[in-house]
Order: C-alpha cells, then sequence, then structure tokens
C-alpha cells in the first residue's frame, strides 16, 4: 500500500493572523484565462483581464521566493487554467528550484486538458502531486459541463500522469444537484479503480454564472456521504494534505474520499493558506475581500523584496477569522473562482 503524504510540518514563519493560525501555504491563480468555462465557475461569455494586469512569470517567481524565505512551505499554482499560460513550465522549472530552500511540495490544480502532452515535464519540475478536476465520466455531459472541454482529453492526460510517475492524483468534483449528483458512486468507482483520492466540492458563491440557481443546484456533502455510504464502507481517518478536505479510506483500497463542505462544515478556524489572484492581489480569505495590492509593491519598487516581505507581513493583520457563504446569493462573492485560484 502506498504510504499517503503527510501534511508538511511548517517552518518557523512571521506569517501568523490575529487567530494564532499559521499560514504556511500559498496558491497562485498564475492566469483568470482557461480553455474551459465550467458552468459553476464561469458565465458562458467572460471578459479575461488585460495581459498587463496579470502578474509576469517573473513576478510570479519572485513571489514564491519571498513567500518561501517567510516559511510558505507549500506552493499550489492554479487559475484559470495555468496549463495553458504560455512558458508555464518555466515557472514550475523557478518555484521547483525554490525546494533547495525550504519549499516542502510544490502542487498543481489543473483541468487536466494539457497534461497529456506537459505531465513528464512538470514530473522534471518538481510538482509533486496534481489535483484535476472532473466532474462527470460522461462525454456528453462533460461537454454541457465544461461548456468547451472534451472528456477523453482528459482522461488520457490522468493516464500521461500516471505514467509520468505521479503517485498520488486527486480528482476534484463540483456536485451540482440535476447536473452530476446521480454519479457520485460511478466518480468514486473510477477514482478507487485507477488508484486516485477524490474530492467532492460543495459549490461556492463566486462571481455572476447564467447556468444555474445555486441554491437549487446545492448538494450537500452529507448527501454525498449518504450516497457513497450505500455503496462504499467509508473509514473515517485524521489524514490531511494540507487544505480543507477531510478524508475518507475505503478499507481495502488505495483511494481517499475526501469532502471540501464550505456550506455544510465550515473549515476556517484551521485556515493556513492565502491566495494571489491572477492580478496579484493578495487574498487572505478564499470567501471575503480583505486583500493587499502586491501586484503595486512589485511594480512601484522592483527588486525590493524587503518590501514586498513587509507588506506580506503586515497582511496577516487583516486575514479574517472565516467566510460566511450564504445560500442565495446575499454574500456572493463578486470576483469569480478562475480569478481568485481554487
Ligand atoms: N482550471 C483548473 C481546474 O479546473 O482544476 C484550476 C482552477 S479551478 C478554479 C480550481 C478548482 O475550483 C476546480 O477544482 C474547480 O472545480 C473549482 N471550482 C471552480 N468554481 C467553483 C465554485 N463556484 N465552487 C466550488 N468549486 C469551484
Ligand atoms: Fe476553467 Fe477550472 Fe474554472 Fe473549469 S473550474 S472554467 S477548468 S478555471
Amino acid at each position: 500500500m502506498q504510504v499517503p503524504p503527510r501534511e508538511s510540518k511548517p517552518a518557523a514563519t512571521p506569517l501568523i493572523d490575529r487567530f494564532g493560525r499559521r499560514v504556511h501555504y500559498v496558491r497562485f491563480s498564475v492566469t483568470d484565462r482557461c480553455d474551459f468555462r465550467c458552468v459553476y465557475c464561469m458565465s458562458e461569455r467572460m471578459t479575461f483581464l488585460p495581459r498587463a494586469r496579470v502578474l509576469t512569470l517573473e513576478e510570479l517567481a519572485m513571489l514564491g521566493r519571498t513567500f518561501v524565505e517567510l516559511g510558505a512551505s507549500k506552493i499550489r499554482v492554479t487559475g484559470g487554467e495555468p496549463l495553458v499560460r504560455r512558458n508555464i513550465l518555466w515557472l514550475f522549472q523557478e518555484l521547483g528550484q525554490l525546494r533547495e530552500r525550504g519549499l516542502a511540495e510544490l502542487v498543481l490544480t489543473t483541468n487536466g486538458s494539457q497534461l497529456e502532452r506537459m505531465a513528464a515535464d512538470l514530473k522534471a519540475a518538481g510538482v509533486a502531486r496534481i489535483n484535476i478536476s472532473l466532474d462527470t465520466l460522461d462525454p456528453a455531459r462533460f461537454r454541457r459541463m465544461t461548456r468547451a472541454g472534451e472528456l477523453d482529453a482528459v482522461l488520457r492526460g490522468i493516464r500521461a500522469a500516471r505514467a509520468a510517475g505521479f503517485q498520488r492524483l486527486k480528482l476534484n468534483a463540483v456536485i451540482l444537484k440535476g447536473r452530476n449528483h446521480d454519479e457520485v458512486t460511478s466518480l468514486a468507482r473510477f477514482a478507487i479503480e485507477n488508484g486516485l483520492d477524490i474530492s467532492y466540492i460543495e459549490e461556492m458563491p463566486f462571481g455572476a454564472i447564467n447556468d444555474h440557481d445555486r441554491t437549487e443546484a446545492y448538494y450537500s456533502s452529507d448527501a454525498i456521504r449518504a450516497d457513497l455510504e450505500g455503496v462504499f464502507v467509508l473509514a473515517p481517518t485524521t489524514e490531511s494534505t494540507g487544505g480543507p478536505a477531510r478524508y475518507y479510506r475505503v478499507p481495502g483500497t488505495d483511494s481517499r474520499i475526501g469532502f471540501i463542505s464550505p456550506h455544510s462544515h465550515n473549515f476556517c478556524d484551521a485556515c493556513n493558506r492565502v491566495r494571489v489572484s491572477a492580478e496579484g492581489r493578495l487574498l487572505l480569505c478564499l470567501g471575503q475581500e480583505h486583500s493587499v495590492d502586491l501586484r503595486h509593491v512589485l511594480r512601484a519598487h522592483p527588486g525590493d523584496r524587503e518590501r514586498l516581505k513587509q507588506a506580506i507581513v503586515a497582511a496577516m493583520a487583516i486575514k479574517p477569522r472565516g467566510h460566511d457563504f450564504l445560500l442565495g446569493g446575499q454574500t456572493a462573492i463578486p470576483r469569480h473562482m478562475n480569478h481568485t485560484g481554487g
């Protein structure tokens, strides 16, 4: 049986917020662009940021170095779709070198569409783990839910990642009532048969979408768990991969089944992370707008790492206690998930 990766031990860090939470995990949204238009993430017509407003790869590399010097031990590259950004491999190679300076884990979240051609290079660059979004195993439904994606390309991408030597791949599935809730168990079976982990995610109210009413589409983690328990034995674990998922094991298999439940099981008390948006806003909480404009610091004071560090450390003072998503959209966050970096 494979040994699951444990959460890396946090290094000494000045990144501690008012509530005593240590921040040692940062997620970079490296582009707001994407080759898919998932119905829960984007509206059909999206306006993307002008290039000049998006952080350059060099700025992202500098942020990576700075966060690691401040004690961050885990960086997740996400988006938008990170693998559609031109020259993105260069950034992975730069960030990969930070493993010699204290970075324990460089990880990636992707829709999988480009993995077939990139998996081997990502492995060589030092990416430790990959999360791949997969909400359905039905090609026509996949097309409807992503509006643009091809299921087979993602399945080939998963196989390519396995072949490249990625040991623990995790699927992320956003479950929507009436769209794909009837596939909860078949997605788990697919994960188990292929030696993958899987996390089920409750949809969060980010950005205006025009596909469905989020209250009506809500399908809780408890409902998902009940569906799974009709077919599998789920043994609770205290395992963590450093993110918000609560994990279960299916005895006799290698797979872990996780639940990311922002509505039904708030995970804010154990929050250890911050995000940098595609525009360089340091977002202190996924579900609040408290932020600091790091792009301004980077561009007003080029090369001044001390100033950048001061801005990041000072930002800890405004990290909020947590999110308060409400179904019904009243507290919906106007920014879309592709800017935010899920
Ligand atoms: N494009 C990549 C992907 O799809 O994996 C990375 C970016 S995507 C924004 C990161 C994760 O956020 C995906 O697993 C996606 O399913 C999830 N996501 C997007 N919009 C969401 C929403 N409104 N609620 C919950 N999860 C969402
Ligand atoms: Fe693109 Fe990922 Fe958003 Fe889907 S969830 S539209 S793949 S950024």
